[in-house]
């Protein structure tokens, strides 16, 4: 993973290299033989016996979709970091001044929050109508983040591909390294909080959540933070203009 800092020294980017790499492995869910997506999958759930049957949909549908194709001109980046990071925030501004960046819209059983608009942020769509694209293959990628249904529809991604060359991505980091094994072209970013405590207090600050929703979403912080290690690039969002500047490092490099 390299970390990506805002600024420079002697004209060189604060970068250090550490390779990342999606490893696959199998092992047994309820007596069947599944090839998983991370070996990390192993460690988050400790016994095999444990993995919830959401899981192991998701990794036996892994297995059945092709790779995703890409044009040699598409650029597929994928942001992910903890709830409440400050991802859209940093988004938003990246994009305002990048406009030929797209974001991918995933679709969601979540409810909408105040100031976000659907087919914007979210298609917010019912479970039923999730379901029934699951069924169909119709998604890329999907997972259940606090109870809701997030998920990646290969049409959009097409769709989004067909408008430009280049398409962010934002998921969650066990999504991200799925798309990764479909796309392996697919440059992951990792958005950090300065501190654990940080994060917990945006959260808190959002308003938006039960106190639940929240012990949840911090119980999936530390899963997060150990896929991250899988990264190419890790940023830090100390403050918003630092952050847009480290991914404007690695989405538009200066010469
Ligand atoms: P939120 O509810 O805060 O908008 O998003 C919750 C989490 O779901 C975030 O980590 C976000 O990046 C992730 N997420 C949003 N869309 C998708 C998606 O299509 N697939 C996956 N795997 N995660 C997603």
């Amino acid at each position: 993973m390299k970390i990506a800092a805002p600024g420079n020294i002697d004209g060189k980017i604060l970068c250090s290299a550490i390779a990342g790499s999606v490893a696959a492995t199998t092992g047994l869910v309820a007596g069947k033989k599944i090839k998983t997506q991370n070996q990390d999958f192993n460690k988050d759930f400790g016994i095999w016996g444990r993995v919830s049957s959401a899981e192991f949909q998701a990794t036996q549908n892994i297995s059945k979709i092709d790779r995703f194709k890409i044009n040699p001109n598409n650029k597929i980046y994928i942001l992910s970091g903890s709830s409440g990071v400050g991802k859209d925030t940093i988004l938003k501004t990246f994009l305002s001044k990048h406009p030929e960046f797209k974001l991918s819209v995933s679709h969601t059983t979540r409810p909408i929050r105040p100031g976000e608009v659907n087919g914007v942020d979210y298609y917010f769509v019912k479970d039923e109508d999730f379901y029934h694209g699951m069924e169909n293959g119709e998604f890329l990628e999907w997972a259940i983040f606090s109870g809701n249904y997030y998920g990646t529809k290969k049409d959009s991604l097409k769709y989004m591909l067909e408008k430009t060359d280049n398409v962010i991505l934002k998921l969650d980091t066990k999504g991200a390294l799925k798309v990764k094994k479909l796309i392996p072209e697919a440059v992951l970013i990792f958005v950090a909080p300065p501190s654990l405590e940080e994060l917990e207090a945006r959260l808190r600050g959002r308003n938006t959540e039960s106190e639940e929703a929240i012990q949840k979403r911090l119980s999936a912080i530390k899963t997060e933070m150990k896929n991250a290690e899988k990264f190419d690039y890790k940023i830090v969002n100390d403050t918003i203009d630092n952050a847009v500047e480290s991914l404007e490092n690695i989405l538009v490099p200066k010469d």
